[in-house]
Formats: structure tokens, C-alpha cells, sequence
């Protein structure tokens, strides 16, 4: 039987390549032992390809290297976490993390990347660890906000709703592993400054649970959500405060009901039980790189009248845009991995390995099916998905998930709670 929180009594996986990578860099040994999310991003990912971004290591060796830790951990229960990533047509309304399968090749998507991985995570030899997959970034916010009727809709995300990859996919990868009594699934709930407007926030949770019973899965499959995986928004804003009507209409908060992850995980969470599923889902959120430490931080709250400089002045969050996602410049490392860290959250992690890039800042020819995004662009000046406002994206950076030294280094630099 599974457990409530798989994190509670739990040491969690230190990849070792990532370890490798962050112990090369100066000062990086501080966090070196840090539980990072091993991203699948790739069929050939299963077996090991020894890709830049992947490595040599594929799921069993991953596996293996977890039972290794947990028998030199004594009796605290080993929990691992795996990204799911390679739904078809992958990456909808952007381009530096589109994939290998095309918008119909689910039959692919099944076969070849799913029912494999499920095989793997059924092995008895696999049995006593816990197995946390945090699955498909970012798909199912997409069919609802980028979509037909939206000034944001991309001609693949219409795609992707019209012809249910996505929904069938991620129902069958859940009906696949729900099916193993020690995977716990979590699904990806973007983030507040995505899902957080009311056009978004019901009809995301209505989704997620269209997805969750598709293709034979039932929601009891799902043990919780994840928010904010490889963003930046802040956990907590200290010195803005309850967001109140005059702070929505400023242009920071944009009507929006929620400025941070964790008051918008925490009821979202609640949004979501409303829709169906169980009463006891618990969220995760990451933490890796939405501290906005360092010395740009404010140290209180704004003493102005004027409700956007009052909101300017006083937020951690330095982006120039809530929208901006690539390889944010002034970002922080951001709560070290925990477990329950509060009323409904199940941890904070890091699921998006810091050092590892969003995205390209110039085109970059690869065999990862990775393309441009110019939100990856240091001089693009936006798009409606980001209010028409520069990228905000720090230069010279390598494809997604490609080792970034100089974003590492920013990222400990401002850590918040410092290193
Ligand atoms: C990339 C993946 C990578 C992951 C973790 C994503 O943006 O598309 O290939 O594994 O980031 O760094």
C-alpha cells in the first residue's frame, strides 16, 4: 500500500551525474548532494543515449544506484524522482524543449516510451523504493490557456487539445503506473502566474481530471500535483502581501488571484479536490532556481502610495515579466528539498536540476529536436504570452538541459536562504 506523503521518513535520490556536474563547478560541492528530478526526456533516455542533457545513466542504472543509496541509509524509506517527458507534439506554445515524437505519433508515445518505463518501474527488485514521477510539463495548462479563443493559442497546442494526445497520453501513463503499488504520480500544474487567473484556474483543474480518467485511469492514480517545475516564481512574496483588489489591478499582478507558489498550490490543491480527485492529493512545488536571494533583494516592504511602484519595490520576484521562463537573469536557488513543509504540500524539490539550461539564447543545430525559442533571447522584445516584454534570459546559453556554468553560478550566488 502506498504511503500518504512518499517524502515523510524518506531520504530522496542524488543523481550522480548531476552530482558530478554541480561538484566540477567552484563552490558547488555545497549542494552537490542535493535530490534533483532525472528527467526521461527521450525513448533512447530509457536505455541511456549519452546525450548532453541525459547522460549515460538510464533507468535502471538510475534504479540501481537507488537501491545502492538506500541500503547505506539505514532505515529511512528511499524515495526517487522521475520525469515523464515525450508526450507527441511535446512543448505546444514553445519551441526549446519541443521533442522527438511528432502530434500523432501517441501510438509511439505508448509503446515505445511508456510501457517500457512501466516495465522497468515494476521489476521486484525495485519494490521497496518509492518512485515519485512527476508527469509532462507544462501539457495539459497549454490545452487550456494557449488554445483557440485565446490571443496566446499556437497552432500546435489546437493540435494537441483537437486530437487528445495529451489527454490520452497522460491517462495512459498514469493507468501504467498506477497499476505499481510503489510509483506515486504527480502531475504538472504550471504555476501561479499561469494557472492563476480565474479564465485558468477551474478549467486547468477540470482538465487534469478529464486527463486523469482517460484512457482507462482513474483519478485515484494521481497522488498529487506539482507547480512552478523549472520556473521562477517566488514561494512566498514577504513584503507585498495578501493580494488584495487595488494590488490586482497593478500591473505586476496583472487580476490575478495569486502572487506566489505556495498560497496558489495550497488552493489549488482544494480547486482540484472540487473537480474529483481524492481528499488527501498533496502538492509539490520546485524550488530549485525562485529564491531571488542576492544583493537585489528587498529587505522590506515599500513605503509608496502608488499601488505598481509599491508592488515594484517591494517583490522578490526581479523578473521583468511573470510570463518569462527562459534562463531568468538575478535568479536564486531556492528552499532546499524538504518534506512537508507546510499545510497541503507534500515537499519542496528541485525537479529542474540547477546549472541545467531552458533553452538556447541563438539557434543551435542538434539531434535532440530541440529548437529556438526566443524567449531564450536576451534581446527579444516578447510576445502576448509575456506582455509584449523583453525575454529577461541571461546570454550564451547551451540547448535545454545542457550544462550551464555561468547560470549555475548565478543561481548560488543568490541563493535564498543563502548557501
Ligand atoms: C529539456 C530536457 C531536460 C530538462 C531538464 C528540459 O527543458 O527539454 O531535455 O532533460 O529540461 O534539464
Amino acid at each position: 500500500p502506498r504511503v500518504d506523503n512518499p517524502y515523510v521518513g524518506a531520504t530522496v535520490y542524488n543523481n550522480p551525474q548531476w552530482k558530478a556536474l554541480a561538484t566540477a563547478e567552484p563552490g558547488g560541492s555545497r549542494i552537490a548532494n542535493q535530490p534533483t528530478g532525472v528527467w526521461f526526456d527521450s525513448i533512447s533516455s530509457i536505455a541511456g543515449n549519452s546525450s548532453p542533457t541525459t547522460g549515460s545513466m538510464g533507468m535502471v542504472d538510475h534504479l540501481n544506484a537507488a537501491v545502492t543509496q538506500d541500503a547505506a541509509n539505514g532505515s529511512a524509506a528511499l524515495t526517487v524522482q522521475f520525469v515523464i517527458y515525450d508526450l507527441p507534439g511535446r512543448d505546444c506554445a514553445a519551441l526549446a524543449s519541443n521533442g522527438e515524437l511528432g502530434p500523432t505519433d501517441l501510438p509511439r508515445y505508448k509503446t515505445e516510451y511508456i510501457d517500457p518505463i512501466a516495465a522497468i518501474l515494476a521489476r521486484p527488485a525495485y519494490a521497496n523504493l518509492r518512485i515519485v514521477t512527476i508527469i509532462e510539463i507544462d501539457s495539459l495548462p497549454n490545452l487550456v490557456t494557449n488554445v483557440a479563443g485565446r490571443p496566446t493559442e499556437t497552432a500546435v497546442c489546437n493540435t494537441m487539445l483537437a486530437n487528445r494526445g495529451y489527454v490520452e497520453g497522460v491517462g495512459y501513463a498514469l493507468a501504467k503506473f498506477g497499476a505499481i503499488g510503489n510509483v506515486y504520480n504527480y502531475l504538472d500544474a504550471a504555476h501561479h502566474g499561469w494557472v492563476g487567473w480565474d479564465d485558468n484556474f477551474g478549467a486547468t483543474a477540470n482538465m487534469m481530471f478529464s486527463a486523469a480518467t482517460a484512457s482507462g485511469s482513474v483519478a485515484s492514480n494521481v497522488t498529487g500535483f506539482i507547480t512552478d517545475t523549472a520556473n521562477y516564481s517566488a514561494l512566498t512574496e514577504p513584503y507585498v502581501g495578501p493580494v488584495t483588489e487595488q494590488l490586482r489591478q497593478t500591473t505586476w499582478i496583472d487580476w490575478n488571484r495569486y502572487n506566489d507558489e505556495l498560497t496558489f498550490a495550497q488552493a489549488f490543491r482544494s480547486r482540484l479536490v472540487t473537480a474529483g480527485f481524492p481528499s488527501n492529493i498533496g502538492m509539490l512545488i520546485d524550488t530549485s532556481r525562485n529564491g531571488w536571494g542576492g544583493p537585489n533583494r528587498p529587505t522590506a516592504a515599500s513605503t509608496s502610495t502608488d499601488p505598481n511602484t509599491f508592488v515594484n519595490q517591494s517583490r522578490i520576484d526581479r523578473r521583468i515579466h511573470k510570463g518569462n521562463w527562459c534562463n531568468q537573469s538575478g535568479a536564486g536557488l531556492g528552499e532546499r528539498p524538504r518534506a512537508a513543509p507546510a499545510s497541503g504540500i507534500d515537499a519542496y524539490v528541485w525537479i529542474k536540476p540547477p546549472g541545467e539550461s531552458d533553452g538556447s539564447s541563438t539557434a543551435i543545430p542538434n539531434n535532440e529536436g530541440k529548437g529556438f525559442d526566443r524567449m531564450c533571447d536576451p534581446t527579444y522584445t516578447g510576445n502576448a504570452r509575456n506582455g509584449n516584454s523583453m525575454s529577461g534570459a541571461l546570454p550564451n546559453s547551451p540547448l535545454s538541459g545542457h550544462w550551464f556554468s555561468a547560470q549555475f553560478q548565478q543561481l548560488m550566488a543568490n541563493a535564498y536562504p543563502a548557501l
